[in-house]
């Protein structure tokens, strides 16, 4: 049984667990992948004290912080939650299920296409949405 656990290790999620973990919540992050959207931008300018930065290193580093402070992560997807008593229970789609007693959804979203030529190419450098 998991005090909190938190679908999504973008930025939201991981910043999440890093509160969650600094106040001694047993966290499980259930993700996809670590990073999402961020993962796509090449120059993050606008994450103070850092300097720019890819999008990648940033998240690597919101990664190890929510880490470091004892957030536990695993890679899968999430296809259902039911809520039990006092608990939810979190179903990935590889069959494996995790209890909690709080559940952050923090799965962000996925940015519309216009299909034009170009887009996919420069998604993230100079194509922005
Ligand atoms: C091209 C581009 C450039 C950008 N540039 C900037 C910028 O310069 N500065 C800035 O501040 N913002 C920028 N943004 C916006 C920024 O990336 C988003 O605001 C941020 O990523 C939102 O974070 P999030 O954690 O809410 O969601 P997301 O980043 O969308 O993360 C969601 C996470 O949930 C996971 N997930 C989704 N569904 C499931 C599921 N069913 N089960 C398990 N896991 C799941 C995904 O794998 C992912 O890890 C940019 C976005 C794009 C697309």
């Amino acid at each position: 049984m998991y005090d909190v656990i938190i679908v999504g290790a973008g930025a939201a999620g991981l910043t999440a667990a890093i509160y969650t973990c600094r106040k001694k919540l047993k966290t499980l992050i259930v993700s996809i992948d670590v990073g999402g959207q961020t993962n796509l931008t090449s120059h993050i300018e606008n994450y103070p004290g850092t300097g720019a930065m890819h999008g990648i290193e940033l998240m690597r580093r919101f990664q190890d912080e929510a880490i470091g402070f004892g957030a536990e992560l695993i890679m899968g997807k999430v296809n259902k939650v039911d809520k039990i008593k006092n608990s939810f229970r979190v179903s990935l789609a590889n069959g494996e299920s995790y209890d909690c007693k709080a559940l952050i959804l923090a799965y962000g979203k996925v940015p519309k296409s216009l299909g034009i030529e170009g887009e996919e190419k420069f998604m993230g450098r100079g194509v922005s949405t």
